[in-house]
């Protein structure tokens, strides 16, 4: 690993890629972060990283336009290498979008949109920067406590999330040659936009998720930084091909 590791993180501007952001900065790392809409918020967090005397770009990215990818890539080129670097010693595949209906209800629509950003998204977007990952590079791969436990309404959303756990483990498996690792970190109910901001801003919900969880409250999107940047130190290298749950206990 170079001596300054440089991370990407798709969906960096707010919520658990933000905080992601600001614990892996504090770690040492210089961050890229993309955003699909919110620019304003995602200078915000390259502002405060920066503050913390780090370097941090931001940059335009949909996960669920595949076709963009090789621009992205080039212009993530051009960005390592106004640092005089080539290489990203870290990705956390982080960007994404909820999705409640039955199994009953759901779309063929929102099959596919769920199909685009959780799992064909960042398939292929790990795939078109496998060229840019330093040997011995970290993946992460953000999943979701509900592959573990069941929530009615989450079928098709946690269907593409257990699937981005399987595909974990592969690529764990055939990039090891390279020396990268790839986990997946999976967070608990955290109060964040997601979901439309239910768990944070639903007090019913609220008190129902600290209900289940051992540790009595809801996450927190700190409590997710915290984990991917333990996950993303040398300390933790040995670590390759496994499924983290980060949830404070929900549903032991
Ligand atoms: P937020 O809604 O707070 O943030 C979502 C982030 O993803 C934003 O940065 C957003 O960019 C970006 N994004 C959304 N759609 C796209 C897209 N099509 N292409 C690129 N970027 C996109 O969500 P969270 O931070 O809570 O969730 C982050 C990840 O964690 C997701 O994968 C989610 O499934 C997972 N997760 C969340 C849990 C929770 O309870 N919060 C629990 C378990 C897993 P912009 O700001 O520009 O819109």
């Amino acid at each position: 690993m170079a001596s300054t590791p440089i991370t990407l993180i798709t969906g960096g501007s707010r919520g658990l890629g933000a905080a992601m952001a600001l614990a892996l900065a504090r770690d040492g790392h210089d961050i890229v972060l993309t955003y699909r809409d919110a620019v304003g918020a995602a200078q915000g967090v390259v502002e405060q990283i920066q503050s913390q005397g780090r370097r941090a770009l931001a940059l335009p990215l949909d996960v669920t336009d595949t076709a963009g990818f090789p621009a992205f890539t080039g212009l993530l080129r051009d960005a390592l290498k106004a640092w005089g670097a080539s290489r990203l010693d870290g990705l956390v595949n982080n960007a994404g979008a909820g999705a409640h209906v039955s199994f009953a209800e759901t779309t063929l629509a929102q099959f596919d949109a769920m199909l685009a950003i959780h799992l064909k998204g960042p398939f292929f977007l790990t795939q078109a920067l496998l060229p840019m990952l330093a040997e011995g590079a970290r993946v992460l791969n953000i999943s979701s406590g509900l592959t573990r436990f069941t929530l009615p309404g989450y079928a098709v959303y946690a269907a593409m999330k257990g699937a981005v756990e399987v595909l974990s483990r592969y690529q764990a498996k055939e990039l090891a040659a390279r020396g990268v690792r790839v986990n997946t970190l999976a967070p608990g109910a955290i109060a964040t936009d997601f979901g439309g901001g239910a768990v944070r801003d639903n007090a019913e919900l609220n008190r129902f998720v600290a209900s289940v969880t051992a540790l009595g409250r809801a996450g927190e999107a700190e409590d997710i930084g915290g984990a991917v940047a333990a996950l993303m130190r040398p300390g933790a290298g040995w670590i390759t091909g496994q499924r983290v749950e980060a949830s404070g206990g929900m549903f032991l």
